[in-house]
């Protein structure tokens, strides 16, 4: 690895699934990802790159260094003026290098490292090494030799990028393991940004169950702080679920080569004009033309408008992706595409398999702003479920041996059954309390914390819904004897001695099995050692603020029923749990920084507990495990180690300087 300054600009803004809103900084100005680059044809701009700036609000464009090279007045110009007075385009210019006009047209004639020089001269932001493109009826041997050379090009091009960003390119064919080779020995050289190579004939024909475990095996062997550019998806069906994956880039020539064919591109699909009634759409080309005047309109004004068409609506479908990240909807988003293509259907399964679902669950949020929405089959087995049930299996507290069962009803439940619980709690002391909920058992003293708050299914399941709930109620329900509770109209005064003591218990045991599933057994118990006392909301009812023997420790969050750390809370952690639990441990240059209350950046991060997660609650500490301040993760842990650029730590509160 060289200097930082060399290393192309990446940071993480905001994350949803292993999606992120990104941003990429280049000289011709920084990119908001996921990104589309339109693919801009030097010979014949139907749409300008100014145009769609303008028009399209296009971030950035990607064009050709081949067809540049191979045309005598373009390579000219393009030397003496650069590509940005070529194409008249003042924003971030990707190029790529001939490789897939070798694929689509057999072996051309053109040197490595020539194309290289060639991108540099002309001041091209991110160039593209000329790999070799790896098709899917590839046997392994014809794969590994693609392979081989496409990492001696990359090894040789790199000493020639100088200042520009160079992207190289991972191949493999539909050979996870190759895929998941070539990542990481590009991954080691100082490569900017890594598009997944030789994927078009797997989308064209769409064998997206094959190419998400392309994506998957190339991006774990990538290094976590490169941008991934999906090559050659330009189709908006894909981007959910690219994106979801962790794909930053995508570039689209389907915009003008389906208009050509007279085919619109929709979120869902592409229709040939001529089976069309309507147009099904409200971009500015439908909203003020009919289907009946498109389709009289000459041949070449015909296409322009069906690209302008095609052109807003991948634009639109990326706003969407990344409007789903920030709301934190983005598997939401993806099964609502997915339910459009039995093809799409199919690939989301594989994500299902554990190894991929654990791969995932690392980079989603502990928390989202908004409910967990059901949109079909996969919704329960979207990461966020797999790792609520995995913690409830693994540190939820089920030391007695009787359990009473109630049914699902109006969340939260304890307000619902308010004068159940009382009386439960007279007849059966000591006894857990279970609601039986369409997403699995949920402890009642767990019903105000995300999301079995928040949660929103419909009444009637479908089958693998239930088999799910049913597979999850038998690997956390251990107890012997399960009683189920009929609902029984039950006069209880609450207000008596008796009544606060049960609160007071019910209150206690809530706080402990919060700070169980939030922060895992061993911090609750070090957390919680002493003498609790609440403050609780005088209007709600609601655990407020904690105290230990004192000391205010953590606060609730009303909206989501969470933790927030203290202060105080922070220190009894770091005093009673030892190295790398619950920590983020920086570099001695920046600790008078944090002491200060400032953010931890990433470059300084030395290492992580690998079990923290975006927006989890965690401590800072020196290299000396000096307790420095409190505050809320960014990143998941090796994103945190990994990058460069951009902050891993919001700090809460500090220790102050003395
Ligand atoms: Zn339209």
């Amino acid at each position: 690895m060289t200097s930082i300054e060399k290393t192309m600009k990446f940071e993480i803004k905001h994350h949803d699934a292993a999606g992120r809103i990104g941003r990429l900084i280049t000289d011709h100005g920084s990119i908001t990802t996921p990104v589309l680059l339109p693919v801009i044809n030097p010979n014949k701009m139907s749409i300008t790159p100014q145009m769609m700036k303008e028009r399209f609000g296009v971030q950035a464009v990607i064009t050709n260094s081949y067809i540049i090279y191979q045309h005598q007045k373009l390579h000219d110009k393009a030397l003496a003026e650069g590509v940005h007075a070529l194409i008249d385009f003042d924003g971030p210019i990707m190029t790529d290098s001939g490789t897939f006009q070798s694929y689509m047209y057999g072996e051309i004639e053109m040197d490595p490292l020539t194309i290289v020089r060639f991108q540099r001269d002309i001041g091209t932001d991110i160039g593209t090494i000329l790999d070799i493109f790896s098709t899917p009826d590839q046997t392994k041997e014809e794969a590994e030799e693609a392979v081989d050379t496409t990492i001696e090009r990359a090894e040789i091009s790199i000493p020639e990028k100088k200042e520009m960003n160079l992207a190289c390119p991972v191949q493999g064919s539909v050979y996870p393991s190759l895929r998941t080779y070539c990542a990481k020995k590009l991954g080691n050289l100082d490569a900017d940004m890594h598009p997944i190579g030789g994927v078009v004939p797997l989308m064209e024909n769409q064998e997206y169950k094959d190419l998400i475990e392309v994506i998957l095996a190339s991006k774990k062997g990538l290094p976590v702080n490169r941008p991934v550019h999906l090559f050659g998806a330009g189709h908006p069906l894909i981007f959910p679920l690219a994106a979801a994956l962790g794909c930053d880039i995508f570039d689209s020539s389907a915009y003008i080569k389906y208009a050509k064919q007279n085919r619109m591109i929709f979120p869902w699909g592409t229709e040939k004009i001529d089976d069309l009634y309507e147009l099904p759409c409200s971009c500015p080309v439908c909203s003020t033309s009919s289907l009946s005047e498109l389709k009289s309109l000459s041949k070449k004004k015909r296409e322009q408008k069906i690209a302008e068409h095609n052109l807003y609506v991948s634009m639109s479908e990326l706003r969407k992706v990344r409007n789903a990240i920030m709301q934190g909807r983005l598997w939401e988003l993806v099964e609502q595409r997915a339910s459009a293509n039995p093809f799409l259907q199919d690939a989301i399964h594989e994500l299902h398999k554990l190894n991929h679902v654990k791969w995932l669950e690392q980079f989603e949020p502990v928390r989202k702003t908004r409910g967990l929405f059901y949109t079909g089959i996969h919704t329960v087995h979207q990461p966020f479920f797999y790792r609520l049930h995995h913690r409830l299996v693994q540190w939820f507290d089920q030391s007695s041996s009787t359990l009473i069962v109630l049914p699902e009803t109006e969340k939260p439940f304890s307000k619902a059954y308010a004068d159940d619980i009382y009386k439960i709690s007279m007849e059966y002391p000591n006894t857990d309390i279970i609601v039986d909920t369409v997403i699995g058992p949920v402890p009642l003293v767990l019903d105000e914390m995300y999301p079995f708050a928040q949660y929103i299914f419909p009444e009637v399941l479908d089958e693998e819904t239930k088999r799910i709930r049913k597979k999850r109620w038998d690997k956390c329900v251990k107890h012997k004897d399960l009683i189920e509770w009929g609902k029984k109209p039950i006069v209880t005064d609450l207000t008596n001695e008796e009544g606060n003591i049960i609160q007071k218990n019910l209150d206690e045991k809530r706080v402990k099995s919060v700070a169980h599933m939030q922060f895992g057994s061993d911090i609750s118990s070090v957390l919680f050692n002493g003498d609790i006392s609440l403050v609780k909301s005088k209007k709600t009812l609601k655990i407020r603020n904690v105290f230990v023997d004192g000391k205010h420790v953590v606060s609730m969050r009303a909206s989501d029923g969470l933790f927030t750390l203290k202060l105080d809370g922070g220190k009894k952690i770091h005093d009673k749990s030892s190295i790398p639990r619950f920590r983020v441990t920086i570099e001695d240059d920046a600790v008078p920084f944090v002491k200060e209350g400032k953010s931890v950046f990433s470059k300084f991060v030395s290492s992580v507990d690998d079990q923290l997660r975006p927006y989890d609650e965690c401590i800072v500490v020196s290299k000396d495990d000096e307790f420095l301040a409190i505050g809320q993760c960014l990143l998941s842990p090796v994103e945190m180690s990994g990058f460069q650029f951009g902050q891993a730590v919001k700090i809460r509160e500090h220790i102050g300087v003395n």
